[in-house]
């Protein structure tokens, strides 16, 4: 079996091959294979009737793939851009209104966030049952548990509190 996709249609129109949206939100340059992880974090899983289109692995110049993630009728929380800039670095907030691109931003990571990951060590404070909520410093390449201590730089999106 092979699903190649022998089909061209061209590199000049990598834009169109996500639909545009009326309202909303597209997230761009998101590092490829994240784009899952992005709808986690923004709550998304389509059961709400959400209008969410996604491209994945599309050609980038910025990246060498991107993925894209375009919600209609959404715009993102402080708190949900500070955890996005987690696992998209580079990713860019497009707030759309009426078609056009109203606002457009970097994410920019934060030195500490708070109440949004769970610390994966079993043993750490803020996993027990007193009420101590989680607080990781950013690092360059992860995060840190203010508590314990504990590096994760990898799979930070199974870590997010939902
Ligand atoms: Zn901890």
């Amino acid at each position: 079996m092979s699903d190649d996709h022998d089909h061209h249609d061209g590199n000049d129109d990598h834009e169109l091959r996500v639909s545009k949206i009326r309202d909303g939100t597209v997230i761009d340059h998101v590092h490829g294979g994240q784009a899952l992880n992005v709808l986690a974090i923004l709550g998304i899983d389509g059961t709400e009737g959400e209008e969410v289109s996604v491209g994945m692995n599309v050609p980038s110049d910025r990246l060498a793939r991107k993925d894209i993630v375009k919600v209609e009728g959404r715009e993102l929380s402080q708190d949900e851009v500070d955890v996005l800039s987690l696992i998209a670095p580079d990713a860019t907030i497009n707030i759309v209104r009426d078609y056009d691109v109203i606002e457009k931003h970097r994410v920019e990571r934060p030195d500490v966030v708070e109440g949004v990951l769970s610390c994966p060590n079993a043993g750490c404070i803020t996993t027990g049952d007193e009420p101590v909520t989680s607080r990781f410093s950013v690092l360059e390449d992860g995060v840190r548990c203010s508590y314990c201590e504990t590096i994760v730089r990898d799979e930070i999106a199974s870590l997010i509190d939902t």
